[in-house]
């Protein structure tokens, strides 16, 4: 190993490298990386699961308000409406194959989760209690809201990660806790051979060599400069699969939440307008009353962003820059504040300095998904579309959780859809890896070309002697999304973006890094996070600019109608090293699993038509 204090490059074969052999390689020990990592090791295979963080910190942890599944335990509700409200959720972009899956699995996902041992909140008769959530409704999107969301208090990603992170070392999975995965290790006809990460507490690079790798990274919500997620949200895996020369899809689709706390983007739950919450603006007027007279105050997240956005633009904020807007919630009986929501009574104090029961909430829409990630098909295997065959597979490689893109929420996803969406193809990827992994077939070799570059890249990072910090760096480029592709966009702003964003590209090349070190370096590990975020950053701006129509929460004032005929197919980009985006596009799959003379969904019903709330 070369010396802590080396100040000087290094050739790749300075470097050792310690080997690891595994049938599976799970990076990401958030709801995704550990549902499948648990789905794996209980059918035996022989699973590592690598994360930098401990698994039980990943972003999930912070998720609130609960987990979508008709189980239809606080009045009628069944798959096909769960389906519509996702399909109409999805703005029509999201693939009818896909959804159908989530949803009909997604109350056997959660009986699931109930068995393995989370601690759901419970009604009366001691069944999961269900709260309402924003766009799921009854009777096929025509109302009045659904109790469909479930809920563990306002903590259940929390209890999720817990539950399964203990239920996956029962099984015998073996965990990597910080280790830093740099790069896939890909073969020269595009197979995934395993990944090379770096033990963050002392330096040694590590060679996992696998037949499948799973990549459960998480989103990329660090892009912006006011988000909801965790600091860990830097979009690696995407940045790994950009890297390999694979494409992104439908980057453009940033969800923003419409209840940050002003300020502190610290997120409130849309559980609490589920139990009743509401938005005013200074007038004091309740005003979803006005642009969704239905679901009022849960429309689905991008419609109450906009409205928000316009009240605020209009002059009708709150506050002595009239720049957010108020969240009620003292109006409810403190009973059920302290038993539903007890997290955010505590957000609400420290981040805000409210008392909830007494004083309205500033909020502000802030950064919250990302639609977009890496394209994979319902079982979770990654895709590298050809004109010839859309849904081409990568072999050796699955995407799940907010890094894939299967795609379930298209141009918006609907509050509880993605805790779902984490448990659903973390089952559906281990069952798929079941299937096609041979345990007592070799282990690949690792290509060593491969691994050179990766290696090489880890040393000119480590070794940058450029003049920008990545602090300043990374400023930059949040300040530019935030302005330039945020909550509404026009040609003006993401023309300027692209810009920016691609000027920005070109500064990575002049990073300078102050420790040189390989023992907890959190200046080389920010760096390497840089990468992958600014290769989700230009992506999402690029592709952002192309697609000239409104569509979910991809908001344009130039162009404010969706246009089905040009414009209802899934973007791909992919990034060269040169930070050159190339895009292409791929076409939604309408056609469902299951027919509608088979007991599919009407087709009729989920046809695209004019998306009001
Ligand atoms: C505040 C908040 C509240 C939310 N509330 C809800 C809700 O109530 N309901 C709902 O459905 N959704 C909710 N969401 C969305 C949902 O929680 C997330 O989409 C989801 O948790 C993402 O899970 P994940 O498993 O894909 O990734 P994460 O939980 O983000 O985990 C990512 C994992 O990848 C690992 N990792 C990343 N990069 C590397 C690398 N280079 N090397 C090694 N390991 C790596 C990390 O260590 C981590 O373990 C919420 C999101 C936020 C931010």
């Amino acid at each position: 190993m070369p010396q802590s204090k080396a100040n000087k490059p290094n050739d790749a074969k300075s470097y050792k490298i310690i080997d690891h052999e595994f049938d599976v390689i799970v990076v990401g020990a958030g709801g995704a990386g550990l549902r499948a990592t648990l789905g794996m090791a209980e059918q035996g295979l022989k699973t590592a699961c690598i994360t930098k963080v401990f698994p039980t910190r990943s972003h999930t942890v912070a998720a609130q308000g609960g987990i979508a599944a008709s189980l239809s335990n606080m009045g009628e509700d069944n798959w096909q409406w769960h389906m519509y409200d996702t399909v109409k959720g999805s703005d029509w972009l999201g693939d009818n194959d896909a959804m159908e899956y989530l949803v009909r699995e997604a109350p056997k996902a959660v009986y699931e989760l109930e068995h393995y041992g989370v601690p759901f909140s419970r009604t009366e008769e001691g069944k999961i209690y269900q709260r309402p959530f924003g766009g799921h409704m009854q009777n096929f999107g025509e109302g009045p809201p659904v109790q469909r969301t479930c809920a563990a208090a306002d903590r259940t990603g929390h209890a999720i990660l817990h539950t399964l992170y203990g239920q996956s070392l029962r099984h015998n999975a073996e965990f990597f806790i910080e280790y830093f995965a740099l790069d896939l290790i890909m073969s020269d006809d595009g197979v995934c051979e395993g990944i090379i990460a770096l033990k963050l507490d002392d330096g040694t690079l590590h060679r996992f060599r696998s037949k499948m790798v799973v990549l459960a990274t998480g989103g990329y919500g660090r892009t912006y400069f006011s988000y909801t997620s965790a600091h860990t949200c830097t979009g690696d895996g995407n940045g790994m699969v950009a890297r390999a020369g694979l494409p992104l899809q439908d980057m453009e689709f940033v969800q923003f939440h419409p209840t940050g706390v002003y300020g502190a983007g610290v997120l409130i739950t849309e559980g609490a307008r589920g139990e009743g919450g509401y938005l005013t603006n200074s007038e004091g007027e309740r005003f979803m009353e006005r642009y969704a007279p239905n679901a009022k105050d849960l429309a689905s997240r991008d419609v109450v962003s906009r409205c928000m956005t316009i009240e605020i633009k209009e002059g009708r904020g709150v506050g002595p820059k009239k720049d957010h807007i108020n969240l009620h919630l003292e109006h409810l009986d403190p009973k059920v504040l302290a038993e539903r929501l007890p997290g955010i009574s505590e957000s609400a104090k420290v981040f805000a300095g409210v008392d909830l029961t007494k004083d309205p909430i500033p909020v502000i829409p802030t950064a919250h998904y990302n639609m977009g990630g890496i394209p994979t098909n319902y079982h979770g295997e990654v895709l590298n579309p050809t004109k010839e065959n859309p849904d081409k597979t990568v072999k050796g490689l699955m995407a799940v959780g907010e890094a894939g893109c299967a795609s379930v929420h298209g141009a918006n996803r609907l509050g509880s859809n993605s805790l779902i969406d984490l448990v659903v193809f973390g089952r559906a990827a281990a069952i798929r890896a079941g299937k096609v992994i041979d345990k007592d077939a070799p282990y690949p070799n690792a290509n060593e070309k491969t691994t050179n570059e990766i290696i090489s890249r880890l040393d000119r990072i480590r070794f940058a002697d450029g003049s920008k910090s990545i602090a300043s760096l990374r400023d930059k480029m949040q300040r530019t999304m935030q302005e330039d592709a945020a909550v509404f966009r026009t040609d003006e702003t993401l023309q300027n973006g692209v810009e920016r964003m691609s000027a920005i590209w070109d500064e990575l090349k002049d990073i300078k890094l102050s420790d040189r070190s390989l023992i907890w370096n959190s200046d080389l590990v920010e760096a390497l996070e840089l990468e992958n975020l600014m290769a989700n950053a230009l992506t999402t701006v690029v592709s952002a600019a192309a697609r000239k129509e409104s569509r979910g929460a991809h908001a344009r004032d130039d162009f404010p109608d969706r246009n089905d005929k040009t414009w209802r197919k899934h973007t791909l980009a992919n990034i060269s090293q040169n930070g050159k985006v190339k895009l292409s596009y791929r076409p939604v799959h309408t056609k469902p699993i299951t027919s509608e003379k088979d007991g599919g969904i009407s087709l009729k019903k989920i046809a695209p038509k004019a998306r009001v709330y």
